[in-house]
């Protein structure tokens, strides 16, 4: 029994020094945990500060971001992004604003060039149209054939001779100029008709034939010097042959003759050209004819002659033809 008893004395002591030591041990693994969990907290604290001193970075290089083009998806902060955008944007107004102030400018004047271009095309061709309209200005050569239903008004002038009744005016003018300069202009040939005409071209293929040459070849060469049918001027009443008193054959040495010098000098002034001119035949398709004046009046014959022109090239500078 007794030993019994100091076996349980033995057991209960026992016993109580593995309660005391799983208490210290609790007590020593509390107090290594709260240890633990603040230096977890320290460390945190320590990676937030470091955190907290490298954003000055970020924003500095956000702010290159800003200075320079914005980076397609570069990882800025949307507050920043949106910055970047509003002052992009605000770049991208004030250069539009400066290209719109130029736009303007230029386009301005560009309306004024082409303001000024119209208007000038306009008045060209106003002008030509009043040409193309104008009796004095019509056209007649191998290329234009006169309609067959033209029929001008005609006045006797000087007797047998008939002329475009418009034109007797400046015509007297002219005649009566060259008397006062002591230069008799004498009227050889003025408004002819259709069969006239046809008459004369055909009597002069007659006499290339019989020099030999073909009909396409005598026709050909009888129209440099006879219009034909359709094509003269003499058919409008608005030419004239003149000569003087002491040279009346229709060659081309009537131009050094003292009434030849005084029509290819004067006869402008009173609304007459020299309408086949030496060294214009190609254009004319007419030889040099020092006898052969056009009226296209006053205005238009100085214009002509100033420019040194045939009707051809002078209605084909100003659009008409
Ligand atoms: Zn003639």
């Amino acid at each position: 029994m007794k030993q019994n008893a100091a076996f349980g004395s033995l057991f209960k002591n026992i016993m109580i020094v593995m309660e005391v030591l799983l208490c210290v041990t609790a007590l020593l693994l509390l107090v290594f945990r709260h240890s633990v969990a603040g230096f977890e907290t320290e460390a945190t604290k320590e990676t937030q500060i470091t955190e907290e001193a490298e954003e000055p970075a970020v924003e500095s290089a956000e702010e290159y971001l800003q200075e320079d083009e914005p980076l397609a998806g570069s990882d800025t902060e949307a507050d920043t992004e949106a910055d970047i955008e509003a002052e992009t944007e605000t770049d991208a107004v004030t250069e539009t604003e400066t290209e719109t102030d130029t736009d303007i400018r230029t386009s301005q004047e560009t309306l004024q060039e082409q303001s000024m271009e119209e208007q000038e095309e306009l008045l060209r061709m106003k002008k030509a149209e009043e040409m193309k309209a104008d009796w004095r200005l019509f056209l007649t050569n191998k290329n234009h054939y006169i309609p067959t239903d033209y029929e001008p008004e005609l006045v006797a002038f000087t007797g047998r001779h008939r002329v475009d009744e418009r034109i007797t005016e400046d015509l007297q003018e002219m005649i009566d100029a060259a008397k006062e300069d002591g230069v008799r202009l004498q009227i050889v040939s003025a408004y002819r008709d259709f069969n006239r005409q046809k008459r004369l071209y055909e009597k002069k293929v007659r006499a290339y034939k019989r020099k030999g040459m073909t009909f396409e070849e005598a026709s050909m060469e009888a129209a440099k010097t006879v219009a034909a049918p359709g094509t003269s001027e003499h058919q409008l009443g608005l030419a004239l042959d003149i000569v003087g008193s002491s040279h009346s054959a229709l060659t081309e040495s009537f131009a050094d003759t003292k009434a030849g010098i005084w029509l290819a000098s004067h006869s402008y002034e009173y609304g007459f050209i020299l309408r086949y001119p030496k060294g214009k035949e190609e254009i004319t398709g007419i030889i040099f004819e020092p006898w052969h004046f056009r009226y296209v009046g006053k205005d238009y014959a100085k214009e002509i002659t100033e420019q040194g022109l045939t009707l051809e090239e002078y209605l084909k500078e100003n659009g008409v033809n």
